[in-house]
């Protein structure tokens, strides 16, 4: 990706499909001189001279004469304007540098919402000199121009992605800079103490005491607890960025199927591909009172679930791994047998809830079972619901929430690192930081010292891109679409 920042770029903002409306955005230096090329506002201004920020309504042209001809003119722009044909009539506005998303002058062309509209249109920008965009090329711009810093544009792709009300807060916090600010405010300190040590070392001779060891082992100790401290939000981000992974176990027959089912009713968010990424794949996922929630597939577990058949004890086991929280099932119309005992074994020590199935028929289970009951030697919850009525699934949803998210995120406090490419940082950052530690506590020189602090602010300074390379870029921004 190595588009060149002079270049006046363009490309379609809006979903490929039919819709109401469609844009077109164009950004660079010549963004307003090329769109003037293919717009004439109905008022008879020129484009030049519109105030910013301000929709004008216009018809959008094909200019013939830097198309070489009529031949390039697509069939159903036939109808002549002098030496233009109408594309489209729509609305156009233009956005003055800096204050744009990409800080360059952009202009948006709002037309008709077909695919044939707007590719013409773009044929038409690029013909009067544009560029079409490459993926999140307008984003990196942002990036580029100091609009947004890294984390910044990482959260553009956040909020477009999000898939529940709390994954889009935490987008919109970080979009908003909650989480470079913290980042931004360590690796100051970082900065700051490199600085004292450095001195110390180029002062070496005349013995001055630029940083006392003692203060040095403090900051960085706090520090360090600091950024175990983001790391372990991490958890939770990931969960309501992505879904939880949640597992349904349990003997054939106790209603694994019907529970999933009966929350699918319900809680069904989003059954979605997401074209043009790594991604694409069709996902299912429950919003459990504003948690997404994804269910691991464990449908083969449903008829090997035998303890005393290996296949089985292994599947459920690999799907106890992986998952966040495990909805242990069992029916409680029935006495519990040996495979519900061997399910209880499974699940000790896992955040899981215990779901006694059926509860519209009578209550079969001894519930003064050490197993289930008072007492009892887990400290899993039980809930009793029926997937049948719906009886209970309520309750399911608050416990499995709980498990799954502190309540004082809820309340939308403090920042929270969702990103793997950022969990990835503070994990190096963190490293290098033990790394001083262990260098103060057995007085190594300075150098060594100076040098892991290097080490550590660099590492931070990836999450915003106060540190970066063109192959961090690169990741980051092919993973847009093209138009953003
Ligand atoms: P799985 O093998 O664990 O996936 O169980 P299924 O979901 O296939 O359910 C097994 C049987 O129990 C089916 O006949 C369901 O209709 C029935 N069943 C499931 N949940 C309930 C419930 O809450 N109440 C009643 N009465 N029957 C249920």
């Amino acid at each position: 990706m190595g588009g060149a920042l002079e270049d006046t770029i363009c490309a379609i903002a809006t979903p490929v499909g039919e819709g109401g409306i469609g844009i077109v955005r164009v950004s660079g230096a010549r963004a307003i001189g090329i769109a003037s090329q293919v717009v004439r506002l109905r008022s008879g201004r020129s484009l030049q001279s519109v105030k910013s920020h301000t929709l004008y309504y216009a018809d959008i042209l094909f200019p013939r004469r830097v198309a070489g001809g009529a031949d390039r003119l697509p069939a159903h722009a036939a109808r002549s304007g002098g030496d233009l044909s109408i594309i489209d009539e729509g609305l156009v506005v233009v956005m003055r540098r800096p204050r744009s998303f990409t800080a360059e002058d952009v202009v948006e062309f709002h037309c008709h919402g077909g695919l044939l509209v707007l590719q013409t249109l773009c044929e038409a920008l690029v013909a009067s000199g544009a560029r079409l965009a490459e993926p999140g090329e307008f984003t990196k711009r942002a990036f580029l121009n100091g609009r947004l810093d890294l984390a910044q544009a990482e959260a553009v792709l956040d909020t477009i992605r999000a898939k529940t009300a709390a994954g889009l807060k935490l987008a919109q916090d970080q979009l908003r800079g909650g989480l470079s600010s913290e980042i931004e405010a360590i690796r100051e300190s970082l900065i700051r103490l490199l600085a004292h040590v450095e001195a110390a070392i180029d002062f070496a001779e005349e013995e001055i005491a630029f940083v006392q060891r003692d203060e040095l082992l403090v900051t960085l100790r706090q520090t360090i607890d600091r950024l175990s401290y983001l790391l372990e939000t991490g958890r939770e981000g990931r969960i309501l960025r992505e879904g939880a992974k949640v597992a349904i176990i349990g003997r054939p027959n106790v209603g694994k199927s019907s529970l999933m089912n009966a929350l699918l009713r319900t809680d069904r968010a989003i059954v979605t591909s997401i074209p043009g990424t790594t991604r694409d794949v069709l996902e299912e996922i429950l919003n459990v009172k504003g948690v997404p929630v994804r269910l691991l597939d464990t449908a083969g577990l449903r008829d090997t679930l035998d303890p005393v058949e290996q296949e089985g004890i292994r599947r459920t086991r690999s799907a106890i791994e992986r998952a966040d929280v495990i909805l242990a099932v069992i029916d409680g119309s029935q006495s519990l047998s040996a495979e519900d005992y061997a399910v209880l074994q499974e699940i000790r020590g896992k955040p899981s809830v215990v779901v006694l199935n059926k509860n519209d028929l009578p209550c079969s289970v001894d519930l003064t079972d050490p197993a289930v009951g008072e007492g009892r030697a887990f400290d899993a919850p039980i809930v009793s619901v029926s997937a049948k009525t719906g009886a209970g699934l309520n309750e399911l949803r608050e416990r499995l929430r709980g498990l799954l998210v502190r309540p004082d995120l809820e309340a939308g406090e403090g920042v929270v690192v969702t990103n793997l490419r950022h969990q990835s940082a503070l994990v190096r950052t963190r490293e290098a930081l033990v790394h001083a530690v262990d260098s103060v506590t057995k007085a190594l020189s300075d150098e060594f010292v100076a040098l892991d602090l290097r080490a550590a602010a660099d590492a931070l300074g990836e999450i915003t891109g106060a540190v970066t390379t063109d192959e961090i870029l690169e990741r980051i921004f092919s993973e847009f679409c093209i138009g953003k």
